[in-house]
């Protein structure tokens, strides 16, 4: 049984939490400092206000230790506003924020009318839900080690970079839950990664 800790210090992470609990995955909220340092298998960054997010990271002193489980391979899905807090470069704006995903991103770049839209399209081979609420999209992949699993009127809206899994999209908003499936996939094979390492270590 896995355990997912649901970044939750502003937007959709209750949502995150529901759709894990219908994967029977064990999920708690981090709000406080001390709740980094709880034991768990992977982190998810959900939407919300990426500014708001990474000020509120850095204020109570959470954005180094994040920044360095996720640089020792700790399994991470950032969704939207998630996706801008892990870009290493964000074309119209001067700041970045943990930059561990090797790509450029738009942000409020990627909508049709009012910003927000919905379709079906292609993840990771199968078609799925995808709603858009004001969302960036990948503008520049940095590293021939980014795998693209989405792309959507010519933008690239989902990537994985080894324990990195990004979307433009939210999943957590619709009833599919091929993402969400996908990252506990990513947990596993973390996990029999370092079950193999301990293994070589002993023998
Ligand atoms: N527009 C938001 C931002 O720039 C992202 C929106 C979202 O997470 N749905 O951070």
């Amino acid at each position: 049984m896995y355990t997912v800790g649901v970044l939750a210090l502003q937007g959709a992470f209750i949502e995150h939490r529901q759709m894990l609990d219908r994967l029977g995955v064990d999920s708690f909220e981090i709000r406080e400092l001390k709740d980094i340092h709880r034991p768990m298998d992977g982190i998810i960054i959900p939407g919300g206000e990426s500014t708001v997010i990474g000020r509120l990271l850095k204020t109570i002193g959470m954005f180094e230790p994040l920044k360095e489980l996720i640089d020792n391979g700790l399994p991470v899905y950032g969704t939207c506003a998630g996706m801008i807090l892990l870009a290493q470069s964000i074309d119209n704006d001067s700041r970045t924020h943990l930059a561990t995903f090797p790509v450029s991103v738009k942000r409020n770049a990627y909508g049709r009318q009012l910003g927000s839209f919905y379709t079906d399209d292609n993840f990771a081979g199968k078609v799925i839900p995808m709603t858009y609420i004001r969302a960036p999209y990948i503008s520049e992949v940095l590293s021939d080690d980014v795998e693209i699993l989405a792309v959507t009127d010519g933008n690239i809206t989902a990537a994985r970079y080894n324990n990195q899994l990004i979307t433009a999209f939210h999943p957590e908003l619709d009833d599919d839950t091929s993402v969400h499936e996908y990252f506990l996939n990513m947990i596993h094979e973390h996990n029999l990664a370092i079950s193999s390492q301990t293994y070589e270590k002993c023998v």
